[in-house]
């Protein structure tokens, strides 16, 4: 079967059906409950190659599939009787560990005697020794972790013979490259490495030049999710009127999965708090919270036992819940770029989503600068069944010339447009999703 390498064509239809690739049944049985049928071109472009123990340069972004890509090539050439660490997956962030786990014991669940164990910062460390010392194949953690146990003596990478970096771009911006370095050193030489990364900035070449042995590059435009596939509403409000309005909105739409979005960590418990008050099922996901009730919270709302959690933008980093139906901005972010990516939060992997924004006249500058950076057109938002809305399109003569869809799903890493758009502003911002927590801590004042 010839495999593709280089640029994927996104729009092709007649991808290859998991039942192609060579993977045995237990394998299959999962992806079959899990709904999975045709691979995703990365999947497509990748997972081959990493069957043949090749090494691959796979850039695409959180959307794309990019998890199955790895994992199920790892989780296929696992031995269950050896309990040695068989496989590492370094991720930047605990929730993007957490959720990389998930998806690799949802793989797994028809495999015998495979243990897949995440490991990462701001949990107790003996809790995830005693962990490892039961024995896992698959290791998924954050790189300061893994670097600490590594020390400790408690991870033994000797019979690690694959390694992947996920998300190795934002790795490098978090800082984390030395860890990573550090890492790669102190694993098999002969070992098979992966890197996926959404963008390839110059240290990320060349890490990959001097880590990873004659590598297949493949990457993948985005093609998932798109701005078109959203349904985008607003609706002006007073300010006051606000929490009242993210109640009306709930009970007309009743979403199956909700994510309402708060710009500070207090005004995000205080809505919860209230809607909760008000009768919906939900739960707050802020930077104040315990690492232990963060992890819950995703928990709950990826298994859909929670339908609606108010979020604010750095507490719902790494948070990829392809179900998500609607998105709620209870506050306008500062930055439009931070609007592409929250809404980008519904539609996934092909599904419809709604994004309904509530507007104060005193966020109508943000709003203008969203419709600006958009191109798009934000009809009012008005119950089920209610009259045709009305259109509100942007204050400005020209859209920006951008490609919305590069912004959706970057999940806070440099696309060319942003980076361009960056270049523009003289590169005073980063992009907003890329700042680390700072922006949660100062937000608190500003509600
Ligand atoms: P990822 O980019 O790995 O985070 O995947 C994004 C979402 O797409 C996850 O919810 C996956 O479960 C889902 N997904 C990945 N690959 C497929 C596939 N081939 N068919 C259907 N859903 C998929």
């Amino acid at each position: 079967m010839a495999r593709p390498q280089g640029p994927v064509d996104p729009e092709r239809t007649n991808l290859l059906r998991f039942h192609d690739f060579d993977l045995s049944e237990p394998i299959l049985r999962a992806l079959d409950e899990l709904g999975y049928e045709q691979a995703t071109p990365i999947q497509e472009g990748t997972i081959e190659h990493l069957l043949r123990d090749r090494d691959v340069v796979g850039q695409a972004q959180t959307g794309t599939g990019k998890t199955a890509a790895f994992m199920l090539p790892i989780l296929e050439r696992i031995d269950p009787e050896a309990k040695d660490v068989q496989a590492i997956v370094l991720c930047p962030t605990r929730e993007l560990a957490l959720q990389v786990c998930d998806a690799a014991r949802s793989f797994a669940k028809y495999l015998d005697g495979v243990d897949v164990v995440p490991v990462y910062g701001g949990a107790p460390i003996r809790d995830q020794i005693d962990r490892l010392a039961r024995g896992a194949q698959v290791v998924v953690g954050t790189p300061g972790r893994v670097l600490d146990l590594l020390n400790r003596g408690k991870l033994l990478l000797m019979d690690a013979r694959m390694v992947v970096l996920d998300e190795a771009d934002e790795m490098l911006s978090m800082g984390f490259i030395d860890d990573v370095r550090a890492i790669l050193k102190r694993s098999p030489w002969g070992r098979q490495t992966a890197l996926f990364s959404a963008t390839l900035p110059a240290e990320i070449r060349r890490l990959a030049e001097e880590e990873l042995h004659s590598p297949r590059t493949v990457s993948v435009t985005p093609e998932v999710v798109t701005v078109e596939k959203i349904e985008q509403r607003m609706i002006e409000v007073a300010p006051n009127d606000k929490p009242e309005t993210v109640d009306r909105i709930l009970r007309a739409e009743k979403p199956k999965s909700a994510i309402v979005f708060a710009r500070t960590k207090l005004g995000c418990q205080r809505l919860a708090d209230e809607l909760e008050r008000k009768g919906h099922r939900v739960r707050a996901l802020h930077g104040d919270m315990s690492q232990g009730s963060r992890d819950s919270v995703m928990i709950a709302f990826r298994a859909s036992r929670v339908p609606i959690l108010v979020a604010t933008d750095v507490a719902s980093r790494g948070l990829d819940v392809s179900h998500v139906t609607h998105v709620i901005n209870y506050d306008l972010p500062d930055d439009a770029e931070v609007y592409v990516h929250r809404i980008g939060r519904t539609g996934r992997v092909g599904r419809d989503g709604k994004a309904i924004s509530i507007v104060t006249r005193r966020e109508r500058p943000k709003l203008d600068a969203i419709l600006k950076l958009t191109g798009a057109r934000i009809p009012e938002w008005t119950a089920p069944g209610a009259p045709e809305p009305v259109t509100v399109v942007a204050d400005v003569t020209e859209p920006e010339q951008i490609a919305v869809v590069e912004a959706v799903t970057t999940d806070g890493v440099e696309t060319p447009a942003r980076k361009s758009r960056r270049g523009r502003r003289g590169g005073r911002r980063r992009g907003a999703a890329e700042r680390s927590g700072e922006q949660d801590a100062a937000a608190v004042t500003a509600d």
